[in-house]
């Protein structure tokens, strides 16, 4: 099964968040299942570094204008229709081209989407450095998307893939322009309108919300040099308040939708977590699946990470006694073995519920807790973080920016991974932290209900606990349950076993690849003498 799988970042390459965990771990692991996988990607600066080039650049057609200007150059059996597709001058006046190549540390083959015009401004894919959106921005993920949608329609005639699998806001143009070009599905979306009504290739149009508060949401004016037909601007389309959407593009014109948990699968169907969209997604119920992420072994081992030595494993838990000591050293806290180490590695965000902790750390802070902190974000959750690290020193470390290695060793080091998210998709430091021993206290929202069992008396006693879970999201709440993590870390007897349970979970990305290519396979066609589907 050839598969073309659609993203905007790719780890180690280019990561803003979990997003580029994902893309760099679910290729190889479908490849491993026996899918041929290609990560089409735009050609920002610090991609087209990490990857080798092959072949020659193919250029990209344009959308065919309405009415005057020139004929783009198009392959004979792709059909255009005018008024289908970005205009040249929507790349900022240089044709864009296709690059295939592979990235250079890891082999994957990829197709850099290379395009002067669009891609080579600043090292941030979405932002400038104070944080405002690239102007440009719609114009980048439009031509992203009529990359896709050109290539699952046959662009290639060397490799047609059977799948375009198209990840978050940023590709969600793939699917309306696939709708633009080859009809059907939406919104009866029955088994024999999937048929493609022109040209003969038709891939299976698979889309993944990763975070469904992002959705590249734009003035309804894009339509006309992105080249997004009237016909696809109404409320089933990709419409939304007046506007043009790109992740409803996405929803409303994938075959399939995934999202990367079961629970926040469910919980964006309502109208507390579905951002605008949760009747589209209660509408789309049938096609909705959530597959819970995995961790990338490879990259994530307490037993071989390179940030961690000596390694330890849940048999041998003595190298993370040694890693917290190196971290308190490192980020200034006082060496205290007995303190409860708290940490967070995370973009500070609202969504991510650090502002909960202010009104709590001096409090902690009086009780023997330490708190670790590394993430950039907004400045009213930066600021009061920062000024309990200048009350507490010793106690509070806060260190900004982005730093990876120190991620590692950060997981390592900690207790306790704090994860209080307002809504959490599904969450990879919690999955880290459980892997590394670092017991996560999370929200009970998303993937974080999805993966961490509550040391409630009962989960202690029969042994599935695996962190500590709490459900408001107040102040309040927190506390408890950093509370209960204090008092379980006076027992270390009992803190030991949960850690050992914790490292044994097993959330690996095979599993995530297997319920994948489920979602890839076409449902069976319906009996035309009933148009029922034939029982499973
Ligand atoms: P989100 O995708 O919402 O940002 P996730 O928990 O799914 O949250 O993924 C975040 C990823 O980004 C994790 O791999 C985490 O380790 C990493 N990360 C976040 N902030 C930083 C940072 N400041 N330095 C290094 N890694 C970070």
């Amino acid at each position: 099964m050839k598969v073309l799988y659609v993203s905007a970042e790719l780890f180690p390459l280019l990561k803003t968040g979990g997003l580029a965990d994902v893309s760099a771990a679910l290729p190889p692991a479908l490849s491993a299942l026996g899918a041929d996988v290609r990560v089409l990607l735009p050609a920002f600066a610090a991609l087209q570094a990490g990857v080798t080039p092959i072949g020659k650049p193919v250029p990209l057609p344009a959308g065919v204008p309405l009415a005057g200007g020139p004929e783009p150059h198009t392959p004979p059996w792709l059909h255009l229709p005018p008024g289908v597709g970005p205009t040249p001058a929507s790349a900022g006046g240089t044709a864009p081209w296709l690059r295939a190549g592979y990235v250079s540390a890891s082999g994957q083959p990829v197709l850099l989407l290379h395009a002067p015009g669009l891609y080579e401004q600043g090292d941030h894919p979405y932002h400038d450095a104070h944080g405002h959106a690239w102007a440009n921005s719609a114009e980048r993920f439009a031509w992203l998307g009529w990359a896709a949608a050109l290539l699952g329609a046959g662009l290639d005639p060397a490799w047609k893939p059977d799948v375009v699998h198209g990840h978050d806001w940023h590709t969600g143009l793939a699917f309306a322009y696939l709708h633009a070009l080859q009809g059907d599905t939406t919104p009866a979306r029955t088994a024999a309108a999937r048929a493609p009504t022109r040209g003969s290739h038709r891939a299976r149009r698979v889309f993944t919300v990763h975070n469904l508060a992002y959705q590249g949401v734009f003035a309804p004016e894009v339509r006309t040099p992105l080249g997004l037909p009237d016909a696809l601007f109404h409320l089933q389309g990709l419409e939304f308040h007046g506007q043009v959407s790109f992740m409803k593009a996405g929803l409303q014109y994938s075959d399939a939708i995934t999202t990367v948990s079961p629970r926040y699968a469910r919980e964006i169907t309502t109208p507390e977590q579905g951002c605008g969209l949760d009747g589209v997604l209660r509408e789309r119920q049938g096609v909705l699946h959530g597959i819970l992420n995995g961790v990338d072994q490879a990259v994530w081992n307490p037993a071989a990470d390179p940030q961690v030595q000596p390694g330890y494993s849940a048999n041998d838990l003595s190298g993370k006694a040694l890693a917290k000591a190196r971290l308190q050293r490192e980020l200034g806290l006082h060496d205290s073995p007995q303190s409860l180490l708290c940490g967070v590695v995370s973009r500070l965000t609202h969504q991510k519920g650090l502002h909960l902790l202010g009104p709590l750390l001096d409090d902690w802070v009086a009780r023997g807790g330490q708190l670790a902190v590394l993430g950039s974000g907004d400045a009213d959750t930066v600021q009061p973080l920062a000024d309990a690290a200048q009350r507490h020193p010793g106690h509070i470390a806060l260190h900004l920016g982005y730093d990876e290695a120190l991620a590692h060793r950060l997981v390592a080091g900690v207790d306790v991974m704090l994860v209080p998210s307002l809504y959490e998709p599904c969450g990879l430091t919690q999955l880290y932290g459980l892997r590394y021993g670092s017991l996560p206290l999370v929200r009970a929202v998303g993937g974080l209900a999805d993966t961490v069992t509550d040391c409630s008396l009962e989960n202690l006693d029969d042994g599935s606990a695996s962190g500590f879970v709490f459900h408001d999201f107040s102040s309040e709440a927190l506390h408890a349950a950093w509370r209960r993590a204090l008092a379980l870390y006076r027992r270390p007897a009992d803190w030991q076993a949960v850690q050992r349970h914790a490292m044994g979970q097993c959330f690996d990305w095979a599993s995530a690849a297997r319920a994948t290519l489920a979602v890839y396979q076409p449902p069976a066609p319906a009996d035309p003498s009933t148009g029922t589907p034939p029982a499973s």
